[in-house]
């Protein structure tokens, strides 16, 4: 079993002839809605990937929609708590040009009870996988609980913030970076001490490092034309980490990932993009 404490955010995406200037009202061409946060794609890519996948997370009273669709993705929903504070989301602009302003209220993901998290984690058993990314409340407090539990931490330093990280870094088995949250923490951090490190690098692939031994895994990236790669890296560590789970090799593991990442830029959208583990084989294949 993966647990993973993360965020569920609705997104809402207008369509606007251009971002809107100051004391502007400005009628979109175009809406629609969809469920993000980095938390709810990684748990779905984890349960696309034949994972049983435990959702530590929150929605408001607004939110229902988002839990039923989650479990229609087959990920475990029955510590998916409901705030009384509105859900995560986010007011996506978008305009003619593909430039973005972007607001997001975290809502209910910040609002999380540590009673929640300790009934779910009732359930784990030591070496079973916890994930987090940083778009939650109470992730120190997770982390000291699931390592009394003899968990394994993997953690997303996304979106990356130095005093989390510092703070989260001595539970953490697994660190998973892209290579922009590389940079930062190379930058505001200098070398750090983490038993495991997977740097994600958009079409220049990805590498996996096991610091106690030394080995060194590098995946290339599948040469594919992407037409949106938002959630990307979610699809991969949400596979990475259940191939982990499943048994598989570092070098396997990092192949599946990359297969599935690859299939899911070449899709519009986040969470609906993820491929299932069929469409993941057979692309292998
Ligand atoms: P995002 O923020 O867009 O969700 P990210 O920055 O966290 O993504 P990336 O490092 O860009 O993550 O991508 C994750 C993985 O997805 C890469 O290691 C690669 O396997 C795959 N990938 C991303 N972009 C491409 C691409 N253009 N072609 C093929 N594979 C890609």
């Amino acid at each position: 079993m993966i647990f993973n404490l993360g965020s569920i955010n609705a997104d809402h995406i207008y369509r606007l002839p251009h971002l809107p200037a100051p004391g502007e009202t400005l009628a979109a061409d175009n809406y629609h809605r969809t469920l993000g946060g980095k938390g709810a794609n990684q748990s779905v890519a984890a349960a696309r990937a034949g994972q049983r996948v435990c959702h530590i997370g929150a929605v408001g009273p607004d939110g229902d929609w988002m839990v039923d669709l989650l479990e229609g993705y087959g990920v475990g929903v029955g510590h998916v708590a409901r705030s009384d504070t509105p859900s995560g989301h986010a007011v996506v602009c978008v305009d003619d040009a593909g430039e973005n302003a972007i607001v997001i209220f975290p809502g209910a993901n910040r609002a999380l009870e540590i009673a929640d998290v300790t009934s779910a984690l009732g359930g784990a058993s030591p070496g079973d996988w916890l994930m987090m990314q940083n778009e939650t409340n109470l992730q120190v407090e997770t982390a000291r609980l699931a390592q009394a539990s003899g968990m394994k931490l993997a953690y997303s330093a996304a979106p990356f913030d130095a005093n989390v990280v510092r703070e989260i870094l001595p539970f953490v088995t697994l660190l998973m970076l892209n290579q922009v949250e590389e940079r930062q923490l190379e930058q505001e951090m200098g070398e750090i001490d983490v038993p495991q490190l997977l740097i994600t690098r958009g079409a220049d692939g990805a590498e996996w490092r096991d610091n106690a031994s030394g080995e060194v895994v590098f995946c290339p990236a599948f040469p594919v034309t992407p037409v949106d790669t938002t959630g990307a890296g979610d699809t991969f560590a949400g596979y990475f980490m259940a191939s982990l789970a499943q048994g598989l090799l570092p070098n396997a593991a990092l192949r599946r990932a990359s297969a599935a990442a690859a299939l899911q830029v070449q899709r519009p959208g986040t969470a609906e993009a993820i491929p299932t583990g069929a469409e993941t084989a057979a692309f292998l294949a």
